[in-house]
């Protein structure tokens, strides 16, 4: 797996089963370039995400963490940041707050409904409503510019709820607005072992960000460490298919590119 990266993944600060020590060690047995740590940072009260009070001990703990595995694989510091329309502020505070490599921005709610993990709503809106709801967050997150990565870009389609429409043209809008913030979007491989099995996005979603000359990233979503780099090598398959020759590495939030 070398010249890959893996820039997202939870340790048991947030949601994830393990340390970050176990973490980087699997990266390493597993041959990535880099390994980064995207806890969940969340403005509203769940339990899946890191409390504000443990912020200073997460970047704590990664420092320490870099400094010790240096000569054997770069470790980067993100985080998944919920974005909330209208909490620009506080987001880019949280932000400006942490010595960040990257930050990736993710869509969970919907109002208040955590949609990827209560499945309560669904069908309480046709689906095309649903997915107009979900792109219309996604490009309000794209449009702050808040973000570096846009996390499992299509995740409404998680449990295998699917529009009754073509809706192309909400897609190609959207990733209009994602080139015009600079935004890159990651390939989350997790998508194959959740209920849509395939790919976070998928290949034909792919398609229409490649037309649009969208950088990408290839990401995990591990919340155990033997989910690190999963599906990996089926990922770069798809990509090159598509036309992607090169994945975005980001350092300090600067970016810089390795090729597949
Ligand atoms: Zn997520
Ligand atoms: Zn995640």
């Amino acid at each position: 797996m070398s010249g890959l990266t893996d820039y997202h993944t939870h340790s048991v600060l947030s949601d994830g089963s393990a340390r970050y020590e176990t973490m980087v060690r699997t990266a390493i047995e597993k041959g990535l370039d880099e390994i980064g740590f995207s806890d969940h940072v969340c403005l509203k009260p769940v339990t899946w995400a890191i409390e504000e009070i443990d912020l200073p001990v997460m970047s704590h703990q990664i420092m320490e963490i870099r400094e010790k595995y240096d000569h054997l694989i770069s470790v980067k510091y993100g985080i998944e940041l919920d974005y909330f329309p209208g909490r620009e502020e506080e987001l880019h505070r949280i932000i400006n707050s942490l010595p960040l490599d990257y930050v990736i921005g993710s869509i969970h709610f919907i109002g208040d409904w955590n949609f990827d993990g209560d499945t309560s709503l669904y069908g309480k809106w046709p689906n095309d409503e649903l997915y107009a709801m979900y792109y219309q967050l996604v490009q309000q997150m794209a449009a702050s510019n808040l973000f570096d990565i846009i996390g499992h870009l299509d995740i409404i389609k998680k449990f295998a709820i699917y529009p009754e429409s073509d809706l192309t043209h909400l897609y190609e809008e959207t990733a209009r607005i994602i080139k015009a913030s600079g935004s890159v979007v990651e390939l989350n491989t997790g998508g194959l072992d959740r209920p849509c099995n395939e790919f976070n996005p998928g290949q034909a979603w792919l398609e229409i960000l490649h037309a649009e000359s969208v950088p990408v990233t290839i990401t995990s979503d591990a919340h155990h460490p033997d989910q690190i780099a999963r599906h990996f090598p089926g990922a770069v398959e798809l990509l090159h298919k598509i036309g992607y020759t090169e994945i975005t590495t980001f350092t300090k939030r600067r970016r810089g590119s390795l090729k597949i």
